[in-house]
């Protein structure tokens, strides 16, 4: 049964949002009725005066107006970072690595307010905002932080130099933690920035920026332009540009990949994945349980790296299936902002039609779908059910295919060697999970294992000094740790 929320929204647009008997206070959180584009560190309207709302994906209400930004906006930012450039990149690395670190105190200064925004404008529970997006963004810019005058020691005798201006585009999943993925590493390595978030999630990016305009970062080191597919696209084809760093969906990777052959400008992708999660007969089953939860669940399943293809032993499958069952029954799907929820809302009606098709796929294809019996909020916001799909084959739509949604396929297997082809047989090369006792499995696999990022006896780990990224279609270069560096600088 789904936990009813206590607390009442109380909207109003001019102020700030609050609520009734909230267990956080969020009376501090000032919510502007319309926002415009960080450009040289001033908020300015967008040149066509053209603006778009982004919602509340767990009521379907406006949150805000948010600046569209066009060719003329991109042209004025990738302008701005570029004159900011000699400055920033001969400053001395002690001074930006203060700057760096300014911005990751005010976040960790900010962490609920961040929050509360975050799951506002994305639909994920405030736990994992909270726990997860806020303090891993403000540990991203420590870390580089630490960096910034270190650049010698991380690329010994190679004499590192920053790239130039790079354009960053982020998708809507994790949208503070992706700004700071990209922001940190590009400032510690001495480069200007004009990032892009995604056209749903937008708001987390425009209070960062309003805190990089307080850490008094000088202007035009950090532009941030808010705007649809096209802003993309424009600040891809810009020849001001030195790198785009891109994550989002493999379909828009390959054209990004395709528009700058021949540029000579630098590109890293992290694109879209269909992570295979792993149970060995040998595994501590409870605990490989709660990681086949969080692995899918966590963040709705809006995860690259989600373990969304789960296989497991034949002789522990009766038992885990059942077991999972059990524990699928007892998570909350309902308001993000209530600390009980488990699965917050879907983040746009997009994104649950295509899920839902993908449902109905799997359906069609003959699989068995579990699907939780818990209640769904009502109300216009949008929500899926977290489901299971059993009796699935390799060759199935919904075994193959990124769904970005909380359904989960299930396949047995007998020995290790069929299941690392299996896991394998797939486009994407992001990530994978082993659950074993036995190290000596864990090294075979991790060795065999076509992904990224594989993780042995846990899944969805993130940490800034571990390097994150894929091959095959997942895309190429990594954020994080000293490879993440390595990606913005030459030599
Ligand atoms: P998306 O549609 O590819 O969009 C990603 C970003 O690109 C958004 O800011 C989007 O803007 C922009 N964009 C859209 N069309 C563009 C174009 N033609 N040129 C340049 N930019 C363009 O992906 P999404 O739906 O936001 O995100 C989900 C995907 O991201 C999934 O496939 C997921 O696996 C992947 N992802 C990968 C990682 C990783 O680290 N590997 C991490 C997170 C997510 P608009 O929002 O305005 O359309
Ligand atoms: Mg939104």
């Amino acid at each position: 049964m789904m936990a009813k929320s206590n607390k009442k929204l109380t909207i109003n647009y001019q102020t700030k949002w609050s609520y009734d008997k909230a267990p956080e206070s969020i009376d501090h959180l000032l919510l502007k009725e319309k926002y415009d584009l960080f450009i040289n560190n001033q908020f300015v309207p967008p040149a066509s005066g053209d603006y778009f709302e982004t919602i509340n994906p767990a009521t379907g209400k406006r949150i805000a107006t948010v600046a569209l930004a066009n060719s003329r906006d991109v042209d004025k930012a990738v302008n701005s970072a570029r004159n900011a450039l000699p400055a920033w990149q001969s400053l001395n690395p002690v001074d930006r690595a203060k700057y760096i670190f300014r911005i990751a105190r005010l976040i960790q200064e900010r962490e609920r307010e961040f929050s509360v925004l975050e799951s506002m404008d994305c639909g994920k529970p405030i736990r994992e905002s909270k726990s997860i997006d806020i303090p891993l963004a403000a540990a991203h810019f420590f870390y580089h932080a630490g960096w910034a005058d270190k650049l010698e020691y991380a690329f010994p005798n190679r004499k590192p130099r920053p790239l130039g201006v790079v354009g960053q585009i982020i998708p809507w999943n994790f949208p503070l933690l992706m700004a700071a993925w990209k922001i940190a590493p590009a400032l510690a390595a001495g480069n200007t920035v004009v990032l892009k978030p995604a056209e749903t999630t937008p708001l987390t990016a425009l209070k960062l920026a309003e805190l990089i305009r307080e850490a008094d970062l000088p202007p035009g080191v950090v532009n941030i332009i808010t705007g649809a597919g096209d802003t993309g696209s424009d600040m891809v084809a810009h020849p001001q540009i030195d790198k785009i760093a891109f994550t989002g969906s493999t379909e828009v990777g390959k054209m990004i990949q395709s528009k700058l052959a021949g540029t000579g400008k630098r590109l890293t992708l992290e694109l879209g994945g269909k992570g295979a999660n792993i149970i060995l007969e040998d595994a501590a089953l409870d605990q490989a349980v709660e990681g086949i939860i969080n692995g899918i669940y966590f963040n709705q399943g809006h995860v690259c790296c989600a373990g969304s293809r789960l296989f497991v032993q034949e002789s522990v499958a009766e038992l885990v299936i059942r077991k999972l069952k059990d524990r699928m029954e007892t998570l909350i799907v309902g308001d993000p902002l209530d600390k009980n929820t488990d699965i917050g809302a879907i983040n746009s009606a997009n994104q649950l039609k295509t899920i839902n098709r993908y449902i109905k796929t799997g359906v069609k294809e003959g699989a068995d779908l579990y699907q939780s019996s818990c209640e769904l909020p009502g109300g216009k916001g949008f929500w899926c059910r977290p489901s299971l799909f059993t009796q699935v084959s390799q060759s199935n739509k919904i075994v193959q295919e990124e769904i970005f949604g909380p359904v989960l396929t299930l396949q047995t297997f007998r020995t290790l060697e069929e299941v690392i082809e299996k896991a394998n047989n797939t486009f994407y090369g992001l990530s994978a999970g082993v659950w074993t006792d036995k190290g000596a499995k864990i090294f075979k696999m991790t060795r065999e294992l076509q992904a990224g990022v594989v993780w042995a006896n846990t899944y969805n780990k993130f940490d800034p000094t571990a390097p994150f990224g894929g091959y095959k279609e997942s895309g190429f270069g990594r954020e994080g740790g000293i490879h993440g560096l390595a990606a913005y600088v030459q030599f």
